[in-house]
């Protein structure tokens, strides 16, 4: 129906405040015929720097979606850094709580990429370790409380915590993307801090411990009220503690690149919830714009407009019909 969905009147002037504490990192990829052995130097052909790290990529996708972000990261004094600050930028994310710290590197992830598509990945995390451990990280969420605070598990866990614990009191919705899930599981005073969990079906077993992906459903929530589990090329699953289950299918595309596609997802979702759209509209929304972002290379490059999911969402409605 027409109502579903969430119209562009509804957003606010200059879009709903959302915030993103997490990850910013170069991604530097580097494509070889074959990647080198110990001791082996072999010749690459061809050589990239993008933007990445799940916080980065869940801002950009949430600013193009059109919501007020601002991005609570830390980067180190030097080109990556730059880099990243002027992507956010552009991209029209809040970059007021980026922080600089003087003695560490930029976060960066070194991709290797064969021409039989076999990746290798070494991540150095460099400052995103330091994310949290400043005051003003949390400062800048008391001061100003988002509509949602967006999270994910790439800086340490103990910021995740504060930073949930830290909005607690303004009524800001917390969403977190349990990714990568930790070694040793999640502490318990973290899931207890959120208000929606989006795993990936992998990340939902693995919290859980088992197999089963119902199993795992009815695992997190006993911890969380909420939960969305991405599915991939089969769309999501929503599941809330007084028994509500949906499935959502993915919508049919040829993809290209699915890197990011969760990270897309999770950031739009964010901003239809914010804005106070109902969940199967904001479901709807966040799967039309996952689909779009794997039919084209890149994360964060590839996050759609605010413009483009509105006509992913609504493909059948006349010109001129709100
Ligand atoms: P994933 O992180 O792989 O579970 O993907 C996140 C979301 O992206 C899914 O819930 C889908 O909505 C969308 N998605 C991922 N892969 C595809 C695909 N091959 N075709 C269409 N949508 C996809």
């Amino acid at each position: 129906s027409a109502s579903a969905g969430t119209p562009s009147s509804s957003a606010a002037p200059g879009g709903v405040p959302v915030a993103v504490l997490g990850s910013a990192n170069a991604d530097l990829v580097v494509t070889v015929g074959r990647a080198p052995g110990a001791g082996e130097t072999v010749s690459g052909h061809g050589f990239t720097t993008t933007v990445g790290g799940k916080g980065l990529n869940q801002a950009v996708a949430a600013a193009r979606a059109g919501a007020r972000v601002r991005m609570v990261a830390t980067v180190g004094d030097d080109v990556h850094g730059r880099l990243l600050r002027d992507t956010l930028a552009r991209e029209g994310v809040d970059t007021d709580a980026l922080r600089v710290h003087p003695g560490l590197p930029t976060g960066t992830a070194h991709i290797t990429v064969e021409d039989d598509g076999e990746n290798r990945i070494v991540v150095v995390p460099g400052a995103n370790a330091a994310t949290g451990a400043h005051p003003d990280d949390l400062r800048a969420l008391r001061d100003r409380p988002p509509r949602v605070l967006l999270l994910q598990l790439e800086i340490p866990v103990p910021a995740v915590v504060a930073a949930a614990r830290a909005v607690a009191p303004s009524g800001t919705r917390v969403v977190l993307t349990p990714a990568p899930v930790p070694r040793g599981g999640l502490p318990g005073d973290l899931l207890g801090q959120v208000d929606l969990l989006v795993p990936n079906q992998h990340e939902a077993c693995a919290l859980a411990g088992t197999g089963d992906l119902a199993e795992a459903v009815r695992w997190l929530l006993r911890r969380v009220p909420e939960v969305v589990v991405t599915l991939g090329a089969r769309g999501c699953l929503h599941a809330t503690r007084d028994g509500g289950h949906t499935v959502v299918p993915a919508v049919p595309v040829t993809a290209v690149d699915t890197t990011g596609a969760g990270d897309v997802f999770a950031g739009v979702l964010a901003v239809a919830l914010a804005e106070g759209s109902p969940v199967d509209g904001a479901l709807r929304r966040a799967t039309a714009a996952a689909a779009l972002s794997v039919t084209r290379s890149g994360a964060a490059a590839s996050a759609p407009r605010r413009d483009e999911i509105d006509r992913a969402v609504r493909p059948a409605a006349p010109a001129g019909r709100a």
